[in-house]
């Protein structure tokens, strides 16, 4: 009942922008330069098209701009886009989008007028950009794309598992002869050298999930050599390599069946991840009020209710996981202890709870962040405010020197956390708009410290605006909080089951 209402929600508000777009797309129209960000030269322009707060552009005409292919299916009113060797289809008036093989989906619908189909281009860059050969960024404040082209020549891997082996495909930039590619193993890893390969250590390799394969690890390991490491379940029998023009296709033949140690570790490992710790964040306390709502309301105090009701929702849901929480009164924790004692108690996963503000008092509505360079201006706003509450720490120097570069280099340690994160917080911000007729800001992600040091897959849900008269009542009402505690339960129950059963 609440899904469909939700979804027939958003269908009316978007039937609203669309009829705002075809009313009004001639006179908001204008063009932002598509820029080289290495030469700052202008590859192109594309035409941005305002609706509501969003810009759109025609996806057609950004496939131009950034040179790649596509095909329009006016039948079945779709486009498909060409990014690296993946096929990226968009379907007119619907949030959808079909990447490879796998649903995806972006917080508003594709519109389409006159044959063309405009994506907001903010949504449109981040499902695209992991596809693309290069790297791309959308600066609204500038009303600049920018175009990165990689150094790198290895850019992804894509797995493919069979019964009784794996294949690896990697794509490059540009061919490579054969023999300058070394494969070799040892305890449980095998690597693929590439004499003459450059690969970007921070680049998200696996594409998709394999049985076989854990998980993989790009290292330039010298001016002239490229490593991929992969970590395998099973033991190889036989290998093959195969390289056809700037692809290497790498098939492995692994033994049927696991060996008694792996399934040894197999199993120890899938102990590991069993969600049986959970850590509740309650954001503020004791000092720090954290924001202060229209008629006085404390974050601190709203955030602790949530907390509490979350803690009894999931204790009675889940039994057998202990939940902790940071604070358990009105108490001034620093940032850095939150997580640190997240980690000492064997979290599982990091839930830290709090409440937004912002000067422009009609925004409402919840967001869900997981933690990641902050792509939006207003996501790096909140990141800065929630951040700020160091100021009444009486050290800071734990803090020193997370710029956004020391950051993105510290942040490979989470890499492994990244995906559950986002999945878990898009499963909440699912369920906070269900439960709890909130209209969400989607899933962003921003550096907040509190996120920082935990080893464990964390977000952080900003439960509603406090500089919002309605958010703000409802946000007093203990049936409201209750409800948002038992959304955000119902995200974590669902996260647990698809995690535990992924393994
Ligand atoms: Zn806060």
């Amino acid at each position: 009942m609440g899904k469909l209402r939700g979804v027939s929600k958003i269908g009316c508000f978007l039937h609203l922008f669309c009829f705002m777009l075809l009313g009004t797309s001639s006179l908001c129209a204008k063009d932002i330069q598509v820029v080289n960000k290495a030469t700052g030269s202008v590859i192109g322009k594309v035409q941005i098209v305002h609706a509501g707060r969003y810009d759109y552009v025609s996806i057609a005409e950004l496939a131009d701009v950034l040179s790649l292919s596509y095909r329009i299916h006016e039948k079945a009113k779709q486009i498909s886009l060409t990014a690296g060797n993946t096929v990226i289809t968009f379907s007119a008036i619907n949030p959808f989008i079909q990447i490879g093989d796998q649903l995806s989906q972006i917080p508003l619908n594709i519109l389409y007028r006159n044959g063309r189909y405009y994506a907001p281009l903010e949504f449109l860059v981040e499902k695209i950009r992991p596809w693309l050969t290069f790297n791309v960024s959308y600066d609204p404040g500038l009303s600049q794309l920018f175009v990165v082209q990689s150094t790198a020549n290895i850019v992804r891997a894509d797995i493919r598992d069979l019964a009784n082996g794996s294949i690896i495909r990697i794509t490059l930039t540009e061919s490579l002869n054969k023999s300058n590619i070394f494969t070799s193993e040892s305890n449980g890893w095998f690597y693929i050298d590439f004499y003459g390969g450059r690969i970007e250590p921070v680049h998200d390799f696996i594409h998709n999930h394999s049985k076989i394969i854990k998980s993989v690890r790009p290292i330039q390991l010298s001016d002239e050599t490229a490593r991929l490491s992969f970590q395998i379940r099973r033991s190889i029998m036989d290998k093959n390599v195969q390289v056809n023009a700037n692809q290497v296709v790498i098939t492995l033949r692994t033994r049927d069946s696991l060996s008694p140690d792996l399934l040894e570790e197999l199993e120890k490992e899938r102990e590991k991840w069993k969600i049986d710790v959970i850590i509740i964040d309650p954001g503020h306390g004791g000092k720090d009020p954290g924001a202060v709502g229209r008629s006085g309301l404390y974050e601190k105090d709203v955030v602790f209710s949530v907390a509490k009701y979350l803690k009894r929702e999931l204790e009675s849901r889940l039994p057998s996981v202990k939940v902790l929480m940071t604070r358990n009164g009105d108490k001034f924790i620093p940032l850095k202890k939150r997580t640190a004692f997240a980690n000492q108690n064997g979290g599982k996963l990091f839930l830290s709870i709090h409440a937004d503000a912002n000067p422009a008092r009609w925004l409402k509505g919840h967001t869900v962040y997981f933690l990641g360079p902050a792509k939006t201006d207003k996501a790096r706003k909140v990141a800065q405010f929630e951040n700020s509450v160091i100021k009444f720490e009486d050290s800071q120097e734990h803090y020193e020197g997370m710029s956004d570069l020391s950051f993105i280099l510290g942040a490979n340690a989470q890499n492994a956390y990244n995906k559950e994160s986002q999945d878990l917080a898009s499963l909440i911000d699912r369920e906070i708009t269900d439960v709890c007729d909130s209209r969400g800001h989607g899933v962003r992600q921003a550096q907040f410290f509190v996120l920082y040091g935990a080893s464990m897959p964390n977000i952080l849900v900003e439960t509603a605006f406090l500089s919002n008269r309605n958010d703000e009542r409802n946000l007093k009402n203990d049936r409201y909080l209750s409800n948002l505690a038992k959304a955000i339960a119902n995200g974590i129950v669902k996260f647990k089951q698809r995690h535990e059963a992924a393994e």
